[in-house]
């Protein structure tokens, strides 16, 4: 009957045709890469509720990083955002002299360069406001090969989700990374008798006496005081600088609620992410401009 068809049609088949038992089968020999699968390990993720840490250069969130005094390592020069070629990133600088705790230095003491007086980066300048829209990120990584000290990188990240498109854009505290034990919170006076190059060459390992004097006389209250007077004292070991990670895993009960804390603008509820006045003030300011 089938050849008949052949015949009358002039179709040829490419593959010999199953005679017999072959010919009475074949409707069902797909069934058999089911049926072998059946039987291997799955290879499914389980997510949200185990976490597959993807590999070491993956692209994810972005972090703003720290020296190890707690310092920030962003100057606010803007080249992360001319580098972008999506628009996504919007940075506003400004001058360390210019922050309200210094605003008691008697004039001419503080110039700009000065190491002395409060400090949310060495040297002259900082990240006041710092915005990344992941409605507009691609994850190329240009700003970070911008960056000239190192101050933006890429953690590992990946749960990048909101339910709102304001939500999708982190300030300032939402990236900088999170401090390590031992580091001084800013703003605090740079190391005595160091220079933003020696910041940049790696030659401040902690938090010195004299910064922990400084903050303790105007924040006593400051939490991270006593790990950064352990530090000065020799008795801890320098911070390493610490990373956004990805949330713990989620017991089998709570996987329907990991769910929807992924799609409810996860990260952005890292409230313990939010560091410094710099980017509570930043986070008021300039919301809606990079939703151009
Ligand atoms: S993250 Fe780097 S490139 Fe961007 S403003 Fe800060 S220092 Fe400049």
């Amino acid at each position: 009957m089938t050849d008949d068809i052949h015949d009358e049609t002039g179709y040829q088949p490419l593959r010999p045709q199953a005679k017999g038992l072959g010919e009475f089968l074949a409707p069902v020999a797909g069934f058999g890469v089911t049926f072998s699968s059946m039987f291997k390990p799955v290879v499914t993720e389980d997510y949200p509720r185990r976490k597959v840490a993807p590999q070491s250069r993956y692209h994810g969130r972005h972090q703003l990083n720290r020296y190890a005094d707690g310092l920030e390592k962003c100057i606010g020069c803007e080249l992360c955002a001319w580098a972008c070629p999506a628009d996504a990133i919007y940075v506003e600088g400004a001058s360390n002299a210019d922050l309200p705790e210094n605003a008691d230095a008697a004039p001419g003491t503080l110039d700009a360069d000065s190491p002395a007086g409060a400090h949310m980066s060495p040297g002259e300048r900082y990240g006041r406001v710092y915005q990344i829209n992941y409605l507009r990120c691609i994850f190329c990584g240009l700003c970070i090969e911008a960056c000239p000290t190192r101050a933006l990188t890429m953690s590992n990240d990946y749960e990048l989700a909101g339910n709102t498109r304001e939500g999708m854009i982190y300030e300032k505290q939402d990236l900088l990374a999170p401090l390590s034990e031992g580091m001084l919170a800013a703003p605090h006076p740079m190391a005595e008798g160091t220079t933003d190059t020696d910041y940049y060459r790696g030659d401040v390992l902690g938090a010195t006496q004299a910064q922990v004097d400084w903050v303790r006389e105007r924040r006593p209250d400051d939490e991270t005081l006593d790990a950064a007077k352990a530090v000065a004292a020799g008795r801890r070991e320098a911070p390493e600088p610490r990373q956004h990670e990805l949330r713990p895993d989620a017991g089998p009960g709570e996987a329907e609620k990991a769910a929807g804390a992924a799609a409810v603008g996860s990260v952005r509820g890292a409230a313990g992410d939010r560091t410094g006045p710099s980017g509570a003030g930043g986070a008021a300011v300039q919301r809606t401009e990079v939703t151009r």
